[in-house]
């Protein structure tokens, strides 16, 4: 699998990213260094601020799969092929999404959730 040597390293680096991301989230969210504010108003603004930082931990949280399951499809072999048709994915693909698992084709046809 040499040829994707680069591209997993690159993925880990992500992964790396987006681990101290989710670390920093997960301490805001925590409020580890501020004590919940006793006034109601103010409780309700860190209660929507939370909200907003768990959809931003969503999104890491699901790119994290992604670039974990692209990494062991570079293990496995079959990284590069489209999981809806099993052609090659385009090489240009690869590189703007390098956790892409799907051709433009099928991922267009399908939106993802
Ligand atoms: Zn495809």
């Amino acid at each position: 699998m040499k040829e994707y040597e680069d591209v997993r390293d690159q993925l880990l680096n992500m992964l790396e990213e987006l681990d101290d991301r989710l670390g920093k989230i997960t301490d805001d969210v925590k409020h580890s260094d501020t004590p919940l504010a006793q006034d109601f108003s103010e409780q309700a603004t860190e209660t929507e601020n939370d909200e907003v930082l768990d959809a931003l931990g969503n999104a890491a949280r699901s790119e994290v799969e992604k670039i974990k399951e692209a990494i062991s499809r570079i293990d496995a072999g079959t990284y590069g092929i489209c999981l809806g048709c099993g052609e090659p994915i385009k090489k240009e693909r690869l590189a703007a999404v390098p956790y892409a698992n799907q051709c433009i084709r099928c991922a267009s046809s399908k939106p993802q959730a």
